[in-house]
């Protein structure tokens, strides 16, 4: 392994992607990938209705059909009358999937891999971490890394950092992400389904200086409950039984469930980080995904960017990869391509923040606001606003030719 045309680091859902289409457009690709598998609980496993349509366009959609899966097809948030109230209606969307499918990230992960097999040019090397750049003349012409052999150095036409939020690529390039201040961490942890209770698809609660989603997953409750930023430690030492009782005063429905949390280790916490390059690329190196803008987890659409950033990489930089000739200019489309669909999002994650968020934890909220709850029951039709902008998002992608096939 000593050159290739694009080397990616990273096999998280960018990674992968990008891998998948670049391959299909006949590019040597190599994805380099730390872990050994991609099995890490709790990374997010929305499938939205964007992605599932690029599955299709890939050939992957019956496939991928076959994994285990619930779907959402709403988002309902109790209101302060005792009613509830949809917020989100993926029902009235446009195309085939009127829902966000709830897949395990690594089923999804493994599915992206096999298609990858299947590409004479595709290379996916696992336990293996990027370390930094090789750098010629000012540019970027590949990485370091450390593998089970030792330490080597790939060399590529094009390097992808597609490591996620804290990215060691980004740091070697010296590029400096704009923070935004974030008021919230999560907490992550499962719930067995064993109770008397359906739930719907994904139950958003309030309580006395706490906010949870509940997302049913079938076989058990997937429940995020946000904390206010910094607290992880001193929640933790509260104990298990402050953590059941918060749990039991926001979902009643699932009390007697809620002692099958044995351990405060079976609660994850996540970091939240709201952020963005200026710049994206350096000559030879592109960022994409969370390298570039890490997301908060509202609205769960952090997947969708990363995915629509490797689509359009893909599709903007295949030609230019075919002549082993990657200009600065041709990252710098990549760029504005997606700088808008981020810097909306992220904008909306911050109305939000502050918005609904930091009044909820700071105890001066405890129900939703009620101006857009009486407008959402006036006006149903405008639900279909949130579903799209979490669904399907502003730019939504299309696969390439080159990468398309007919589903099987
Ligand atoms: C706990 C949690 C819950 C989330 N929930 C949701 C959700 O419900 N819906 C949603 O849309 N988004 C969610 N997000 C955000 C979402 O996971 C990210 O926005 C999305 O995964 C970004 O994809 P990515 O491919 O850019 O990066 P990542 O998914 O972070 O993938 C980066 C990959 O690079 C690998 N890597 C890192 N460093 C190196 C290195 N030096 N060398 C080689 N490989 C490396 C990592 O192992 C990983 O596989 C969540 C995030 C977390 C942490």
């Amino acid at each position: 392994m000593e050159r290739t045309t694009c080397v990616v680091a990273g096999g998280g859902p960018a990674g992968m992607v990008l891998g998948l289409l670049l391959a299909r457009a006949g590019i040597d690709v190599t994805v380099l990938e730390k872990h050994g598998d991609f099995l890490r609980d709790f990374r997010g496993d929305t499938v939205h209705p964007s992605t599932l349509r690029l599955l299709d366009d890939l050939g992957l959609g019956e496939q991928f059909a076959r994994l285990p899966n619930s779907h959402v097809d709403r988002v309902e948030f109790p209101a302060p009358d005792g009613g509830s109230v949809i917020i989100s209606d993926f029902r009235m969307l446009p195309g085939r999937h009127k829902y966000v499918a709830m897949v395990p990230q690594w089923d999804l992960l493994d599915l992206l891999a096999a298609a990858g097999k299947a590409e004479p040019s595709f290379h996916l090397v696992m336990n293996t971490e990027v370390t930094g750049t090789v750098v010629e003349n000012g540019r970027v012409v590949g990485v370091t890394y450390s593998g089970p052999d030792g330490p080597g150095e790939l060399r590529a036409d094009l390097t992808v950092a597609a490591d996620g939020r804290w990215s060691v690529l980004r740091q070697a390039a010296n590029l400096v992400p704009r923070e935004y201040p974030v008021p919230i961490d999560t907490w992550w942890f499962r719930l067995p389904r064993d109770v008397n209770w359906e739930g719907p698809g994904l139950n958003g609660r309030f309580s006395d200086r706490q906010f949870a989603i509940a997302i049913n997953r079938t076989e058990y409750f997937q429940i995020a409950l946000l904390i206010p930023k910094g607290s992880d430690a001193s929640l933790r030492a509260a104990g298990l039984e402050r953590f059941r009782a918060g749990i039991t005063a926001l979902f009643p429905e699932l009390a007697d469930v809620v002692d099958t949390v044995q351990d405060m280790d079976d609660v994850k916490f996540l970091d939240v980080r709201l952020d963005k390059l200026p710049q994206w690329y350096v000559d030879g190196l592109l960022c994409i995904g969370d390298a570039a803008h890490a997301m908060s987890p509202v609205g769960g659409v952090g997947i969708n960017l990363a995915i629509q950033d490797a689509v359009a990489t893909a599709r903007l930089l295949a030609g230019p990869l075919r002549q082993h000739r990657v200009r600065v200019a041709d990252l710098a489309k990549v760029q504005r391509r997606r700088r808008v669909p981020t810097v909306m999002v992220q904008a909306l994650q911050r109305l939000l923040h502050g918005a609904v968020l930091m009044p909820t934890l700071e105890g001066r909220r405890s129900t939703m606001p009620m101006a857009p709850i009486v407008l959402l029951r006036r006006l149903p039709a405008l639900r279909v606003v949130p579903a799209y902008l979490i669904g399907i998002g502003l730019r939504p992608e299309r696969a390439p030719a080159f990468a398309r096939r007919v589903s099987g």
